[in-house]
């Protein structure tokens, strides 16, 4: 499961607190110790571990909490609103064109998961009655265009190719006509991914932009990686306005270093969390309810 350790660090840090009938400033300048260790541990950038701290002791350090009933609480109280707040405070929706279609297109680096959670995202539209329309750019990885096709099938939602020897910007351009002709509201363009960030796919990627004109740019990146992430999303948002992070992988046991610091590093919302290869592992992220898993 991800953000085990951290979890069990912050509850111990917690624990201590709570059974204090009275904190002096000393327990809470221990107790922010250990919690920074912990963010640290958890791959969380130092400068905002280093910030977020400053944030919590300011709060938390002061008569009103100190000679509170249960100053322990009051304390962890403070630190699940910095970690929601950290996240983004609240969830950020998915756009919406007043002009149909509303262009999406799904960005990201090989193995990421783009493919997967374009078709996740492409389900969940579909369950919220909108007609969307997957569109198969990432033509230099052949599979990644019969995956697209399999999974729209199995989702019954249409894909958009286009015969080999067709650019992926050839294909934005006619899968965006193709989509106002049908009365798509949604197009999804999954688009090439290369295992490392080069100009050659970001002067593509800023080509398929300049003509489907996006009304959101999602950053598929894996939450594995951690601090790999987090840089991938810095690079990524640096040559291309990124509106959005699409965390995958949280299944796994990740250390939650990428969740913590992608918004903070980037100013880039995480929109949405993968948790497995289903079809149907794909949320809305919600940064309160993650602090809270987070705190265990
Ligand atoms: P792309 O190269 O970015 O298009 O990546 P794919 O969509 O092909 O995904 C790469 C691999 O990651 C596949 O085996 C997916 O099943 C897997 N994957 C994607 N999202 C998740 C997730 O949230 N959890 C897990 N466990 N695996 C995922």
């Amino acid at each position: 499961m991800a953000f085990e350790g951290l979890t069990s660090r912050l509850q111990s840090v917690f624990s201590k607190l709570r059974g204090k009938g009275k904190v002096s400033e000393d327990d809470v300048n221990e107790a922010m110790r250990e919690v920074r260790l912990a963010l640290l541990e958890a791959d969380v950038n130092f400068k905002v571990v280093k910030e977020f701290i400053a944030k919590v002791k300011e709060k938390a350090v002061g008569s009103e909490v100190m000679e509170s009933f249960t100053p322990g609480m009051v304390i962890i109280d403070i630190v699940n609103k910095e970690l929601t707040e950290l996240m983004g405070g609240t969830q950020s929706k998915l756009a919406k064109s007043n002009r149909p279609p509303t262009v999406i297109m799904m960005a990201g680096l090989q193995g990421a998961g783009k493919t997967t959670t374009s078709a996740k995202l492409a389900k969940l539209l579909l369950k919220g009655n909108h007609r969307p329309l997957l569109v198969a750019g990432d033509i230099y990885r052949p599979a990644a265009i019969k995956q697209l096709q399999v999974l729209g099938e199995q989702i019954t939602v249409p894909v958009f190719t286009l015969p080999a020897g067709n650019s992926p910007v050839e294909i934005a351009r006619q899968a965006l006509q193709h989509a106002k002709d049908n009365g798509n509201d949604y197009l999804l363009i999954d688009t090439a991914g290369r295992l490392h960030i080069d100009e050659e796919l970001m002067e593509e990627l800023r080509q398929i932009h300049e003509v489907t004109k996006p009304d959101e740019v999602l950053l598929v990146v894996d939450a594995m990686t951690g601090q790999d992430a987090v840089n991938v999303a810095e690079s990524f948002n640096k040559q291309l306005e990124l509106t959005g992070v699409v965390l995958t992988k949280l299944d796994g046991d990740t250390r939650g270093g990428a969740a913590l610091s992608v918004k903070a590093v980037t100013g880039c919302p995480i929109k949405f969390a993968a948790l497995g290869e289903k079809i149907d592992a794909l949320e809305p992220f919600h940064p309160e309810r993650m602090a809270s898993r987070i705190l265990g």
